[in-house]
């Protein structure tokens, strides 16, 4: 599911009749510019239908138009490596101080197609356009491509940093603190372990562990068990969490805010936080609850206050500062953070 969070944006442009034409191709630019609004959130668009609002956590990004300008920043400064290597990569050209290998697929079509994605650069070119046009075309478009291969190697790398080894003792944020999986055959289900460390411990004796993660969430699983049923152990484990924490601080809020909801259910909605129906229906992502509460507040009021107005107005807004003064902060949180992958 995060895989789609943060699905692959790739992006293109081309060449029409290269070189004297310069344009992006609509069928993979709208996926691109898809991918990058769902990636971020709903837009307001959808939002200010009068019967469901949105959570946006940011407005999408725009996409830049593209390849004219050369970026100020210097390339080189930004790419760390000087490989870029599609895995199916059949030929070779060195870009400013980088060499790239690219997929070349010959096409039925009438222009030359970068697409930089997740494994790298392919061009698509029509049969009747020679290599050295295609390598001109590539020159040209250095800057474009170099730029669109860094942002790509940066969020692999990311996403492979978010990547859970379900194993004992991997941990996962929850709640904002690390929480270490301990596989424990003696525990029934799973059970957060707070107290024990915790009550033993005098205050000056925390101090010193300051940093260290001491919340331990015991699975009753024997140590042989599989990636997958960790996985899927302590996944149930947090959405039991999420529906217990989500249904406290809708109590809260809808009290503060005045208003009342009819039903909360739990959605693991791939591009959403949290959506909220003028029957009264608020639906909040499980995954929310790896957040530090200050972030969950955020998006429950925000829910809650869409049952006051049911759209993003300037009003809107005051509603959710009343109850959430810095909600900037959260939104902030919401756009930045990695989630970690699971599967
Ligand atoms: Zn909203």
């Amino acid at each position: 599911m995060t895989r789609k969070l943060h699905a692959p944006d790739a992006q293109q442009l081309s060449l029409f009749d290269a070189p004297v034409l310069v344009e992006q191709v609509s069928v993979e630019q709208v996926l691109a510019e898809q991918a990058l609004a769902a990636s971020d959130a709903a837009p307001d668009a959808q939002a200010t239908s009068p019967v469901t609002a949105l959570l946006h956590a940011s407005p999408a990004s725009p996409v830049s138009p593209a390849p004219a300008e050369t970026p100020s920043v210097s390339i080189a400064s930004v790419l760390r490596p000087a490989v870029f290597r599609h895995p199916n990569a059949d030929r070779e050209i060195r870009l400013q101080d980088h060499v790239v290998g690219y997929a070349l697929k010959r096409a039925r079509r009438r222009s030359i197609g970068f697409i930089v994605g997740a494994e790298g650069l392919s061009v698509n070119a029509p049969k009747w356009v020679g290599v050295g046009d295609i390598e001109t075309a590539l020159r040209e478009k250095a800057a474009w491509i170099l730029r669109k291969l860094g942002e790509q190697q940066e969020r692999q790398q990311r996403l492979q940093a978010a990547k859970v080894d379900w194993r004992d003792g991997t941990s996962i944020p929850f709640l904002g603190e690390t929480v270490i999986v301990v596989l424990d055959p003696r525990t029934t289900g799973a059970v957060l372990n707070t107290s024990a460390a915790n009550a033993l411990l005098k205050p000056q004796a925390q101090a010193q562990l300051d940093g260290v993660p001491q919340l331990t969430l015991h699975i009753g699983l024997p140590h042989t068990a599989t990636a997958e049923q960790i996985r899927d152990a302590v996944q149930s484990w947090l959405q039991r969490q999420a529906k217990r924490v989500f249904e406290e601080r809708c109590q809260h809020y809808t009290q503060q805010l005045g208003v009342r909801y009819t039903r909360l259910s739990l959605s693991s909605a791939q591009t959403r936080w949290g959506s909220a129906t003028a029957d009264g229906t608020i639906r909040l992502n499980w995954r929310l609850i790896h957040f530090a509460m200050s972030t969950i507040d955020y998006v429950v009021a925000h829910e809650l206050a869409h049952l006051r107005e049911m759209n993003h107005s300037p009003k809107f807004w005051d509603v959710v500062r009343s109850v959430v003064p810095d909600y900037e902060a959260a939104r902030g949180t919401l756009k930045d953070k990695v989630l970690p992958v699971f599967d």
